[in-house]
């Protein structure tokens, strides 16, 4: 699993969480099935809020003393919180989710770090040409109302379709289930 493959074309900018985040439910399944667990790529990236296996909300939160855990703490041992010791899979509060948007974005993030490369790179300039087309097609060029439709601020839209900005990763797994296809297919 990597994002090495998309780096062209995907901003190294908010790639990762600042915070830990943690699906309860995968981790019990994990310390009831492995002997070493792990913490999978996907709960690290930004704009991944829910667990692709369960369908819950990821969790970002100490059940215990309500504090979050900075990623790259030192001492921050798997599934325990780092502040109160507290173990964090506790699965009683946890929100099943009633919006899709979420876990479409997370299914999509899923399928890019798990994409089987083929051939050269793609880069941003095929994916934004690409967009640009569509938006126009659908959008009568009008970036403003294509910023509704993704929910995306219209000044990063802008950024990057009339500036050229390397787009975020939560922008174009948006971008990518908006138009019903894989990055893969957009930029190729
Ligand atoms: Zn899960
Ligand atoms: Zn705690």
């Amino acid at each position: 699993m990597t994002m090495i493959y998309w780096c062209n074309i995907i901003s190294a900018k908010k790639l990762f969480r600042e915070f830990r985040a943690w699906c309860p439910l995968c981790i019990h399944d994990q310390l009831t099935k492995y002997p070493l667990p792990y913490e999978p790529l996907l709960w690290t990236l930004e704009g991944v809020r829910v667990c692709t296996i369960h369908n819950v909300k990821l969790e970002d939160h100490c059940p215990i003393c309500k504090k979050q855990t900075p990623y790259f703490h030192c001492k921050s041992p798997y599934a325990f919180c780092v502040n109160c010791n507290a173990f964090v899979g506790d699965s009683r509060n946890l929100i099943a989710v009633q919006n899709n948007n979420d876990l479409d974005l997370s299914n999509c993030i899923g399928r890019l770090i798990t994409y089987e490369k083929k051939g050269a790179q793609p880069n941003s300039t095929t994916f934004i040409e690409k967009v640009g087309r569509y938006i126009k097609k659908n959008y009568k060029s009008n970036l403003s109302e294509f910023s509704k439709a993704i929910r995306v601020p219209e000044r990063e839209v802008i950024n990057i379709f009339c500036e050229g900005q390397t787009p975020r990763l939560e922008t174009i797994a948006k971008i990518c289930t908006h138009m019903k296809k894989s990055l893969h297919q957009i930029a190729k």
